[in-house]
């Protein structure tokens, strides 16, 4: 069984490795190792599977006939265990070891389970596999209410999933604002008061400190500001981490995630890895590495990952923070540093329809750097043009010189003082 690429995984990066694999070899044997059953599917769209907008089929992003013309051997409901990186070979949990010459780490994230007295005793909820969507969506048919515990992206997707099922809803965050990885304070106050205008209730800036199950099967919530929460069913969205199942430090060097540099290389010749499992350079410098649990992003270090397996030089000019999604009608993008650091300078776009919130991070050199949009789905299509300015290290001066004026409602701009922390 023995394969020259082996990759594990088969999402995002992997599937983007398979593509630049075959890009510039054709003949190399492909073995795509993945410990869920089946093809791949769209982790993205879950949530629209939870709420019943899109069926099974929908989900599939490839299909068994698509593995066979990329020449892939397709090896599913088989999880890796261990890899040996003398021996170039990884264990399989049935026993099997598969050889390799090339191999890609791309087992995405695993969800957080958060410090809550009582969570392994009832019964909650992920949504992060399709295993898991399958399982929400068949207790949510049954459930009246229901509790979220994070209110941060995949918190905010599968409360928006439950409550178009009509499910009365409450949303635990314990940060004071929702989104506050995607939003800044302003953004998030505006989101917040989106949410509860859709009947939810919000309690921020509190966590869930236990759970237990009453006598009628219903579980009851106990928060950290005392309030009690009686529901039919619990969603946990405390967070993701990289997915370290099959890799310790004596394969590769580990940070928070599977270190690399800039060819996707991890620190064990012949091991490369990619996607969220992955801890990459960020784009906007400082040598700092980030973890990103972004599509985007997987699908381009996949890119790199794979042709730089088939011996090309690619560099991966770093991970830029993304994010484009309409949530409880409201249309949230977020590129880069949106939140302002010491000496970055703030930029809102005025005018528009209704009272869309559009901000511009430029840093201390100038060069725009990050920036959110919240409002109608009409203005988010400029954030497409500001993501490519970031991408080019663009100034803002230019930026406002050629783009400002074709931004169909970008009317004034004003400069905000420079926010000192
Ligand atoms: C509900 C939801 C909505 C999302 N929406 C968005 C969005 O709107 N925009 C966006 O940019 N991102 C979104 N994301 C995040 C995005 O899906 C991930 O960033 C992306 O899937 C990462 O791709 P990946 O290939 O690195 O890992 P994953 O997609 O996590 O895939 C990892 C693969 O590795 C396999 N695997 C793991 N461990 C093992 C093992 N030990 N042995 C064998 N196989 C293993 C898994 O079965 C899986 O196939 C969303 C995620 C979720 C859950």
């Amino acid at each position: 069984m023995d394969a020259r690429y082996v990759l594990v995984g088969n999402s995002a990066a992997s599937l983007a490795a398979v593509d630049w694999i075959r890009k510039y070899d054709r003949e190399g044997r492909i073995l795509l190792v993945n410990r869920e059953p089946g093809p791949a599917y769209s982790r993205v769209a879950l949530p629209y599977y939870v709420a019943g907008e899109m069926t099974l089929e929908d989900l599939w992003i490839r299909t068994p006939r698509d593995y066979e013309e990329k020449g892939v051997e397709l090896l599913d409901a088989a999880p890796v265990v261990a890899v040996d990186p003398e021996a170039r070979k990884i264990s399989l949990a049935d026993g099997r070891s598969v050889g390799y010459e090339k191999l890609l780490l791309a087992t995405g994230s695993e969800c957080v389970a958060p410090p809550v007295s009582g969570l392994s005793e009832v019964p909650v909820h992920y949504l992060w596999t399709l295993e898991d969507a399958r399982g929400l969506k068949a207790a949510a048919e049954k459930a009246r209410t229901g509790l979220v515990i994070g209110g941060g992206f995949i918190g905010m997707l599968a409360a928006e999933a439950l409550r178009k099922l009509r499910i009365r809803l409450t949303i635990v965050e314990m940060a004071p604002q929702l989104l506050p990885q995607l939003l800044d304070e302003e953004g998030g106050k505006r989101f917040g008061e989106a949410v509860r205008d859709e009947g939810v209730t919000l309690e921020l800036g509190t966590t869930v400190r236990t759970l237990a199950r009453k006598p009628s099967g219903e579980i009851e919530a106990e928060l950290g500001n005392g309030r009690k929460v009686v529901v039919d069913l619990v969603v946990v969205a405390a967070g993701v981490r990289p997915n370290l199942s099959c890799v310790t430090p004596e394969v590769c060097e580990i940070g928070r995630g599977i270190l690399v540099d800039e060819f996707l290389r991890t620190s064990r010749p012949g091991i490369f890895a990619a996607g969220d499992v992955a801890e990459v350079v960020d784009f906007l410098g400082g040598g700092q590495r980030v973890l990103h649990a972004i599509w985007p992003s997987a699908v381009e270090q996949g890119r790199i990952a794979g042709a730089n397996m088939t011996g090309r030089q690619i560099a991966y000019d770093g991970s830029l923070g993304m994010n484009v999604v309409e949530l409880f009608h409201v249309t949230l993008a977020q590129i880069g540093r949106f939140r302002e650091g010491p000496g970055d300078d703030v930029k809102l776009l005025g005018g528009g329809r209704g009272d869309a919130y559009r901000k511009i991070v430029v840093d201390r050199d100038g060069v725009v750097v990050g920036a959110m949009y919240l409002g109608d789905a009409h203005g988010v299509a400029e954030m497409g043009v500001v993501h490519s300015w970031i991408r080019r290290r663009a100034r803002w001066k230019d930026f406002e010189r050629h783009h400002q004026p074709r931004f169909t409602y970008a009317l004034t701009v004003r400069d905000v003082p420079e926010v000192r922390t």
